[in-house]
């Protein structure tokens, strides 16, 4: 199929606005599948996590034929998933490299989202041909003519450029293929350039090992052919060419240019198949695309294995693990208090938690995962660099640092008027500056600030769905960096350091954060025979102290000191209750309990 009649887009939307309904409902309409195999794609669709979530962490791409009745042209549309979440972003804006087009898709109940407009703006960047598509207005509380208008205001569209449709029920969806093919432009691909292929996406499959979901941009792409990668200069032959065909994929010799497909080129890790990096022939080199660039881990955590034996255990499954993932940085770590473990870096809370999961459910492995951290810049007193990875870290150089910077991250938030003044307070009081404040329509606001990355990882999201009774949505992407005044906060038990629980903040937060500390674990620790002295620490000074008095011998004192057989049972079923691991400093043990609640103060 010639370029002209190809037609590469993708569905812009926010979770639960009908994304998978909608893309299900093509591939119907295109005759790919039957109705009732939809059900079984469906559920093919999604990890155990995505449907626990719902969200898109792995896309779905797929390549639909579609006749047009005008002229009866075949055309091939290739329906390219994005994931769904914004610790995603950079992958995000790879797959929209890939597209010429995008359905901004808007649920009629919920009007347009954080989600929904950050997309917009990548892809209205990259010049994409966007066809408005209002969903669900089958539903009798459906506010059309509010999501119109607010589309109207936050995408600059024409109200009746918008098509009105059910995913679900059917109604309207006649109209998307036409509009497709009217408003998205083909790929500008030219047959006779040297061959170059956009790698979009890349998977570990169990069987076949790393493959890639390719663009070829220009020329034609062969089983057999050599080719080179931009990122790192590696040569690949060429092994399968597939389509992908809905339920089943379909082998091709050769692909032409503006075809998306799947390839196979005998990677050995997914850490080869670099997401945005440029192939070409190995006879005939290419440069990279432009926006090309490895994606940095943004949130450092520890992860140690819950029983004292599990290191070898959580090793081999990350192991295991990181042949799925590419973007997880892992080092051996070791800690104090709590033994063998691993350092990590994730792309950003969700990532973390959503790999902290997967440990669990396909590998059985639990884990306790220290305070994250932001990567930080340091600028030494003898002028040189270095980056920060955790708060051991910054308390071996503290000495002898000059300077230190921190990333900020532009967030967007939409929301319901009503709980503006709520999120401005919340931002303000991270430590966020306003880059615009605007309304979409008489009742939502949409708020952009630039804040830093740690005043969003922690508890960020959870309070501003809190503040807006769930209603307000939130994105962010990478906005530079700036100085930063912050310290390592430690805590010390009986005067011995906790390596397990430091973490770094800022300085003028030091002490209300500290006192937070110490009293979480006097509240969750029980009493124990002898006093236990709680200090939060930053170097050598206290900044709070907490005393867990000893127990009266109330336990002991049932007794009446005679029969030591009952003592001994009564002392065994005390330490009952503490079968997982606690942390022991000293002669203290720290429960489980009281760990989590330090390490996650949610
Ligand atoms: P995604 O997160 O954007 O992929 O959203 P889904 O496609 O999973 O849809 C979220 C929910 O909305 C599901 O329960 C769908 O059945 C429902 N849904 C999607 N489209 C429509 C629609 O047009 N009408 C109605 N009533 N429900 C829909
Ligand atoms: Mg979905």
């Amino acid at each position: 199929i010639p370029p002209e009649r190809i037609r590469n887009f993708c569905i812009i939307s926010h979770v639960d606005h009908g994304k998978s309904t909608l893309a299900d409902r093509m591939i119907e309409m295109s005759g790919a599948i039957d109705a009732g195999a939809r059900q079984v794609h469906q559920m093919l669709d999604s990890l155990e996590v995505e449907r626990q979530r719902g969200i898109t962490i792995k896309a779905q791409t797929v390549s639909l034929f579609y006749q047009d009745a005008a002229q009866g042209e075949t055309y091939l549309l290739n329906l390219i998933d994005t994931p769904g979440h914004v610790d995603f972003s950079y992958e995000v804006s790879r797959s929209i490299a890939a597209c010429q087009g995008a359905l901004l898709l808007v649920d009629a109940t919920k009007g347009v989202q954080a989600q929904t407009v950050a997309n917009f703006y990548l892809a209205f960047e990259q010049d994409l041909g966007i066809v408005p598509v209002v969903n669900k207005v089958d539903l009798g509380h459906a506010d059309i003519d509010g999501t119109l208008e607010q589309m109207a205001t936050a995408f600059d569209i024409e109200r009746d450029e918008a098509l009105r449709i059910s995913a679900k029920t059917g109604l309207g969806v006649d109209a998307l293929f036409p509009a497709i093919l009217k408003r998205i432009p083909p790929p500008a691909a030219c047959a006779s350039a040297p061959l170059r292929l956009l790698l979009f996406d890349a998977w570990y499959d169990d069987f076949r090992g790393v493959l890639c979901l390719v663009e070829v941009l220009d020329g034609k792409l062969e089983r057999g052919m050599e080719l080179v990668s931009a990122a790192t200069g590696s040569k690949y032959t060429v092994q399968t060419i597939e389509l992908m065909r809905p339920l089943m994929p379909a082998a091709l010799p050769s692909l032409g240019p503006g075809h998306v497909g799947c390839v196979s080129l005998g990677m050995k890790t997914i850490h080869e198949a670099n997401v945005g990096d440029t192939l070409s022939q190995a006879s005939n080199p290419q440069p990279a695309l432009p926006g090309f660039r490895k994606p940095q881990p943004m949130v450092f955590a520890g992860l140690f294995p819950l029983d004292e034996n599990g290191f070898q255990h959580l090793s081999d499954s990350m192991s295991r693990f990181l042949l799925k993932d590419g973007s997880i940085s892992v080092e051996n770590t070791h800690s104090g208090t709590l033994g063998r473990g691993l350092r990590c870096g994730f792309l950003g809370m969700l990532h973390m938690e959503v790999v902290q999961q997967r440990l669990l459910e396909e590998h059985d492995c639990d884990v306790i995962v220290t305070a994250p951290t932001v990567p930080l810049k340091a600028t030494m007193k003898d002028g040189s660099h270095r980056s920060i990875l955790s708060a051991e870290d910054l308390e071996q150089v503290s000495g002898e640092v000059k300077e230190l910077f921190e990333p900020l991250v532009k967030v967007t938030l939409l929301s319901p008027a009503v709980y503006t003044g709520d999120l401005i307070a919340l931002c303000e009081s991270r430590e966020g500056v306003q880059v615009e404040h605007s309304y979409l329509g008489s009742e939502r606001t949409l708020l952009r600030y630039v804040l830093p990355l740690a005043e969003i990882a922690t508890e960020f999201h959870d309070r501003v769905k809190t503040i807006s009774s769930g209603y307000a949505s939130l994105d962010y992407e990478e906005a530079g960096e700036q100085p930063a005044d912050v310290v390592p906060l430690g805590l010390k038990v009986n005067g011995k350091p906790v390596d397990a629980l430091t973490r770094i903040v800022r300085r003028n937060k030091a002490v209300p954060l500290g006192r937070d500390m110490v009293e979480t674990l006097q509240k969750e620790m029980s009493r124990q025979v002898y006093d236990i002295v709680l200090q939060a620490v930053i170097g050598s000074s206290v900044v709070a102290r907490e005393t867990i008095r000893a127990l009266r011998k109330n336990v002991l004192a049932k007794c009446y000191g005679g029969d030591v057989t009952r003592k001994k049972k009564l002392l065994e079923k005390q330490k009952e209750g503490k079968k997982r691991r606690a942390l022991s400093v000293g002669d203290v043990a720290i429960p489980q309990k009281a760990l989590t609640a330090v390490l996650s103060p949610a």
